[in-house]
């Protein structure tokens, strides 16, 4: 996917702060954080979203949250915490057509979501 950023992230076209990388996840710092700690977990398959999430998807799926729980572990959230979000599509404040899990934590994070 040229025109998507992330694809081009992991194509290294675009520069990022890596955090993690394997054959199917990266992880690296959003470039405009929400909270001390604030890291985006990635599949290098081009997913657009959670609506497009496939059956044979999951496992991968799977992998990237356990990834995203040692990621926030590594990044000091363990003890008290941190918010995983995925939004989806225009109500859901998605910005990026690529699916990612964002990694906030650091400080206290409110509820309701605006
Ligand atoms: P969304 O709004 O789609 O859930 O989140 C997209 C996130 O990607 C935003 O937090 C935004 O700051 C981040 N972002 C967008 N473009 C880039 C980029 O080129 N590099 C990095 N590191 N983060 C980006
Ligand atoms: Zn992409």
């Amino acid at each position: 996917m040229s025109n998507c950023i992330f694809c081009r992230i992991i194509g290294g076209e675009i520069p990022a702060k890596k955090v993690y990388e394997d054959e199917e996840i990266l992880a690296f710092d959003d470039m405009n954080p929400q909270a001390p700690v604030h890291i985006l977990v990635i599949p290098k398959k081009h997913i657009r979203n959670m609506m497009e999430v496939d059956t044979g998807d999951t496992g991968l799926l799977g992998r990237l949250f356990f990834k995203a729980q040692e990621i926030a572990q590594s990044s000091g959230c363990a003890e008290k915490g941190a918010r995983f979000v995925v939004n989806c599509k225009s109500n859901g404040g998605q910005t990026v057509d690529h699916l990612h899990c964002h990694v906030l934590g650091g400080r206290f994070m409110t509820w309701p979501p605006g």
